[in-house]
């Protein structure tokens, strides 16, 4: 069936707006996605795991029965017949997590299907209980809901959550919610979700850079989409204009066709300037690499010509498993994204989990503020073993081509010559082990992202190789702005010139000591303020592998000279409506300048 098959008869044609951050136009049928809901992970487990998996399966079953267990204590507390009846449906709730068909046959996939604890469950809960719904005989159908039960129980307490099941969607689907954490967004699969919807987050949110990574048309920030939409529903989404269209009618249905049909035929044009250099007309040659956030990026990597990885977060090796990944295993992965690219360099960022990005696996308590709080090199330097394991990983990847070691957050120099240390102690233990090593080791290099790294980045630039400035976060904390919280969306400036001008700060001191800087926030992918960037002085810019076309197009269209003249008059100014009309002129169309 198609997802426009069914129309109703008296469409409401709602039209609701929102911040567009994934751009592409979809259309499907809603999924409304509850408050604390959860995805189930599901990924392939060694031979050598299975046995951990089971007793992680088996103290999962143990915990379950402890909760049930406290259920029938209040149970027969109940008054009159009730009471008694609860107990009875628990009773037989708890003898199926010891002996059940459910608890062998998950037993049985762990083994056989090489699966993690809990996607075995999903699995086998859905073949029994769909079995036992499908009888004949009342009773014996109604035993489905048990064993739903029973194995919503067990995913919740493996994946550490609470609340209803994600995946898997039927394709076409518009998943609308009130909030996706990033690691629920990245269990999305582009093939089946034809859109995202959010009623809450910010254009430079993670939930928002990894739609984009995804390349899933998205949009964030529309506060009314849960009180008008139902699972179900058709909805179309304009996620490059913010639009959001729920129970379209047939006119908007064919609006939102040729939208679609225009984004396609813009993206197969942008796709012609992949092999053609990012220079000005006046010659400056810019680099353009893609930020990265998951393993399954590398052909959109190539696809879209970018010369190298500028920013790879490896929270995705963190998030949607329950244990640490091995130095190893993070070799690994590694290992396989340094030798994807082909002798182009890849800069390998260490942890960032905190704030908005969790990991269940680090089992991190509650923060009061989070995007304050015990995120990124801080939670690394916290723990050691944590930060040592990743280095040593990240130094052995680079024997397989060009790597850099960028780290997160610096906020002083104290932090980054602990790094320091704990980089040399790793170095030693490998060389001992006679662990083959690059020779230069990777350069060194820190994250401009707090306003104090900023104003200390000459002392910083004496004491790292290469600067990046994370725009997300430097806007977040200059100007005091949850990247992520929709209420203030609208103060969250870029162009600020408290932000410009630590920019300005930074770059100036990375030309002093003589070392490389890049610019790997959202901003560099945005063509207009990737022309202020440049009128900066940036001249290397790493952004979603997606937005490189658009970013290099507006580069070959304008000139250097034209971009400093123009970002030095927006610097003088203090409006910011009259900043940004100025910064508009960075965004060259078509009409205005001849097609390079
Ligand atoms: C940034 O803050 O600009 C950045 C690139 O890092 P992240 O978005 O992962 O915090
Ligand atoms: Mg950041």
């Amino acid at each position: 069936m198609k997802p426009t098959d069914g129309l109703p008869a008296s469409p409401r044609c709602l039209r609701l707006t929102g911040l567009g951050v994934g751009p592409g136009v979809g259309m499907g049928r809603v999924h409304v996605h509850e408050a604390g809901a959860v995805s189930v992970p599901e990924y392939r487990i060694p031979a050598g795991r299975v046995e951990s998996e089971r007793e992680r399966l088996a103290d999962a079953a143990e915990r379950g029965s402890r909760q049930i267990a406290t259920l029938r204590t209040k149970a027969r507390g109940l008054p009159g017949a009730a009471g008694e009846e609860l107990d009875y449906l628990l009773d037989a709730h708890q003898q199926m997590l010891k002996d059940s068909r459910l608890i062998k046959g998950v037993i049985e996939r762990i083994g056989t299907e090489r699966l993690n604890a809990e996607a075995a469950v999903r699995r086998e809960m859905d073949s029994l209980a769909d079995a036992f719904a499908s009888m004949q005989d009342p009773y014996l159908a109604a035993r489905a809901d048990d064993i739903r039960d029973i194995g919503w129980r067990l995913i919740r307490l493996l994946t550490g959550t609470t609340g209803r099941p994600l995946s898997p969607l039927p394709r076409n689907t518009v998943l609308i919610a009130h909030d996706l954490s990033p690691a629920d967004t990245a269990l999305l699969t582009p093939r089946d979700v034809a859109g995202l919807v959010l009623a809450s987050g910010g254009s430079d949110s993670h939930t928002a850079i990894m739609a984009r990574s995804l390349g899933l048309p998205a949009v964030l920030a529309v506060p009314d989409v849960l009180r008008h939409a139902r699972s179900g529903d058709l909805v179309c989404v304009d996620g490059g204009d913010g639009l959001v269209v729920i129970d379209p009618d047939a006119q908007t249905l064919a609006e939102f066709r040729a939208r679609r049909a225009e984004f396609l035929r813009t993206r197969r044009n942008l796709g012609r300037l992949r092999d053609l250099p990012a220079e000005t007309l006046d010659g400056a040659r810019v680099t353009v690499m893609a930020n990265v956030e998951l393993a399954g990026e590398l052909d959109t990597v190539h696809q879209c010509g970018a010369e190298g990885i500028g920013l790879l977060r490896t929270e995705f090796m963190f998030m949607n498993r329950p244990t640490l990944p091995s130095e190893d295993e993070q070799y690994a992965f590694l290992r396989a994204i340094v030798e994807g690219m082909r002798g182009r360099p890849v800069t390998i960022r260490t942890l960032d989990v905190g704030g908005d990005k969790l990991s269940e696996a680090l089992e991190l308590g509650e923060s009061p503020n989070p995007a304050l709080g015990l995120r990124a090199i801080r939670l690394s330097l916290s723990r050691p073993a944590l930060l040592e394991a990743q280095l040593a990983a990240i130094l052995r990847a680079g024997l397989h081509g060009p790597v850099r070691l960028l780290l997160p957050m610096i906020g002083s120099i104290e932090e980054l010559r602990q790094v320091h240390v704990i980089r040399d102690r790793v170095v030693k233990r490998l060389r001992a082990a006679s662990v083959p090593l690059p020779d230069p080791l990777p350069p060194l290099g820190v994250m401009i992202e707090i306003p104090g790294a900023a104003l200390s980045a000459d002392t910083l630039a004496r004491h790292c190789d290469f600067f990046a400035i994370g725009t997300n976060d430097l806007i977040q904390y200059t100007l005091a702005i949850d990247r992520s919280d929709p209420a203030v969306a609208p103060l969250y400036n870029p162009l600020h010139p408290a932000v410009l001008r630590l920019i300005q700060f930074t770059v100036g001191a990375a030309a002093r000591a003589g070392i490389p800087i890049s610019v790997c926030g959202e901003m560099a992918g945005d063509p207009r303020l990737a022309g202020v960037l440049l009128g900066l002085g940036v001249t290397s810019l790493s952004m979603s592998a997606n937005n490189i076309p658009r970013v290099k197009q507006n580069i070959r269209r304008l000139s250097l000279a034209d971009a400093e003249a123009r970002t030095a008059a927006l610097m003088a100014l203090d409006d910011a409506q009259a900043i940004a009309a100025l910064a508009d002129h960075l965004l060259v169309n078509r009409e205005r300048t001849a097609e390079k």
